[in-house]
């Protein structure tokens, strides 16, 4: 068996005629003579009925405070919702096919609510479903724990669900059906240049998608890349190929298509906040450690570090800045937050291995008079930190910087 996960987001399951053109994804699916496994998301965004967000606001009004378990019933009811409207759409188009929820699906997870992690899949049931001919319809982003409870996967989480279910079903190919013709070397809506890519790496993706571009959940990615199955990020709406999203390793055209460039994009988190705590000239190593143990015990993760004798800067997430400083002011440190930044990164599997890299980088944020506010760099990314109102004009100036709008 040809096993293909076709995974179908939001707005590909929004109205009657792009649920129609789902249909005819799957079709063409079965007649290249495989055997599909759907997965869907809640349909259409914030605002439209059954969505994840409206599903939320309706629910959070009705709370004081976090109700994480609840919360995700709520959720659930988004996937189900779609999964079951799918279900009857392909049933009306003659093909059979049968409703899943995530836990009917085989899917267990942990009972980190909101954010539940995979544990285990037991694919029988799907396995069964098929070899009788039927086509599973099974609802993304949900799981079950081992105790019965409902969970959700973290948002975006379908993507993690299509990944875990081919995993486990040994697919030939995970596809991941969205709006747009691809991944694309930047957002459209600030690079008009900007374009998409054929191949990348899952490195490169996870990257992309960990520095701030929605394209695909980067646990889908990592998932995938244990098991060496090919993602593809590609439209319902048009027959274009789409990205393949593969592993670089690999000997061939497709190797060099990766490695050959520097670059492979520009993406940007917004909303980010740099915490500067001084410190005395004979503050002692344990100093450090206290303070980022108070902000892991908090659970805020902390980015772009620069440890100095006088002083520690990081940045946070402007949504837990607040509680960062308050865990600062308890230990007796007065810390100066800088609001209003964002990171700006270019990511390239090439990128560490070409001197003078850093050097364009500089050269390309100078030529727009754009500040650098701190920098940090990994195997596969360099990364800035600019203020927020510089951000669409770094994006800009690196994008064509690295070539790529040639
Ligand atoms: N519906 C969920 C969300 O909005 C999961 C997904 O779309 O992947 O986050
Ligand atoms: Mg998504």
């Amino acid at each position: 068996m040809r096993i293909i996960i076709q995974k179908f987001g939001g707005t590909s399951v929004a109205s009657p005629e792009v649920r129609a053109m789902v249909v005819g994804k799957i079709n063409q699916a079965r007649e290249q003579g495989y055997t599909p496994v759907v997965v869907v998301s809640a349909m259409g965004r914030r605002g439209d009925s059954y969505a994840t967000d409206t599903l939320l606001d309706l629910a959070r009004a009705s709370y004081r405070g976090i109700a994480s378990r609840e919360l995700d019933h709520v959720m659930y009811c988004g996937e189900i919702i779609s999964a079951v409207v799918m279900t009857g759409v392909l049933q009306a188009a003659d093909i059979d096919s049968v409703m899943l929820t995530g836990g009917q699906a085989g899917i267990t997870t942990d009972d980190n609510f909101n954010n539940a992690r995979v544990m285990k899949v037991d694919p029988a049931r799907i396995m069964n479903f098929l070899k009788m001919g039927k086509v599973p319809v099974v609802c993304g982003f949900q799981g079950v724990t081992a105790d019965g409870e409902f969970t959700t996967l973290g948002r975006g989480g379908s993507d993690t669900t299509a990944a875990v279910l081919g995993a486990a079903l040994g697919a030939e190919v995970v596809e991941i059906y969205t709006d747009v013709d691809g991944i694309m070397t930047a957002d459209p809506r600030i690079v008009p240049t900007a374009k998409i890519l054929d191949i990348i790496s899952y490195n490169e993706v996870a990257q992309l998608a960990h520095q701030g571009a929605k394209v695909i959940h980067p646990r889908a990615v990592e998932i995938a890349m244990q098991k060496n199955i090919p993602l593809v990020v590609k439209s319902t709406f048009s027959d274009a190929p789409g990205t393949l999203i593969t592993n670089i390793s690999k000997e061939g055209p497709e190797r060099n298509a990766v490695t050959d460039r520097i670059a492979t994009g520009v993406t940007f988190l917004p909303n980010i906040v740099q915490i500067k705590v001084p410190l005395d000239q004979d503050a002692t190593p344990m100093e450090s450690h206290k303070i980022f143990r108070a902000l892991a015990d908090g659970k805020i993760s902390v980015d772009l570090i620069n440890v100095h004798p006088g002083q520690v800067m990081f940045t946070v997430a402007e949504d837990v800045a607040e509680k960062a400083a308050a865990r600062l002011q308890k230990l007796g440190y007065s810390a100066e937050a800088r609001h209003d930044c964002a990171k700006v990164s270019v990511v390239g599997g090439g990128i560490h291995e070409v001197p003078g890299v850093m050097a364009n980088f500089v050269e390309a944020l100078s030529l727009y008079n754009i500040p650098i506010l701190q920098t940090v760099d990994s195997h596969t990314s360099i990364s800035v930190l600019v203020k927020r109102a510089d951000v669409e004009n770094a994006v800009k100036a690196l994008h064509e910087k690295f070539g790529l709008a040639d």
